[in-house]
């Protein structure tokens, strides 16, 4: 059984937890540094970037997290987590910062303020076509040279990238936590454990 953590300091952990759960993994919710050690992969869920960086620097976790993403820990970014993995960040704060696991730029709400929500069939990579809800979603607008794109969606406006990898690091504009198809966790997980192989 993998032990998979769910960074737990805002955003939709519940919903990550319970699918995590449906595919058998054990959940640890992380929330202080010391939760971060025996984790075989670890979920950063959508919510706030802006809130999120500020929680991981007042928890003593963004040095730590650091440590371990560099380390190859295989991690999920979702929504803002894929924000918090980006390597750079457009429409963010001025002093907004992220971890670089992902060499792509994004631009946070980048699918417009007024359709800020909206649910598309997103077709991913050896899964096939699954729902996609897009809240507020940043969109991915460049990818570099070592990033597996492994869904792109057009929103009218071209089509970008909304679910990618770079080695141990996987992002996705949308949130998977928010519907029943749990196939894109499940893709999640076999790639943990093909890490841990
Ligand atoms: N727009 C949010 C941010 O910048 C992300 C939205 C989400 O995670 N649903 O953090």
């Amino acid at each position: 059984m993998r032990r998979v953590g769910v960074l737990a300091l805002q955003g939709d952990v519940r919903e990550h937890r319970a699918v995590l759960e449906r595919l058998g993994a054990r959940v640890e919710l992380v929330r202080r540094p010391e939760q971060l050690h025996g984790l075989d992969a670890l979920v950063i869920p959508g919510g706030e970037s802006t809130t999120i960086a500020y929680l991981l620097t007042t928890s003593g976790l963004r040095e730590p997290l650091a440590a371990a993403l560099n380390n190859g820990l295989v991690t999920f970014g979702t929504c803002a987590g894929l924000i918090m993995l980006a390597d750079s960040i457009s429409d963010g704060r001025l002093d907004q910062w992220s971890y670089h696991q992902l060499d792509v730029d994004v631009r946070r709400n980048g699918y417009g303020r007024q359709l800020a929500s909206f649910e598309a069939t997103v077709d991913v990579r050896g899964v096939g076509p699954v729902p996609g809800v897009f809240i507020r979603a940043p969109r991915i607008e460049r990818v570099g040279p070592d990033v597996e794109v492994w869904a792109t969606y057009d929103h009218g406006d071209g089509t970008h990238p909304v679910l990618v990898r770079q080695g141990s690091a996987w992002g996705c504009s949308f949130h998977p936590e928010l519907t029943t198809d749990a196939r894109i966790h499940g893709l999640f997980l076999d790639a943990a454990s093909e890490a841990l192989r």
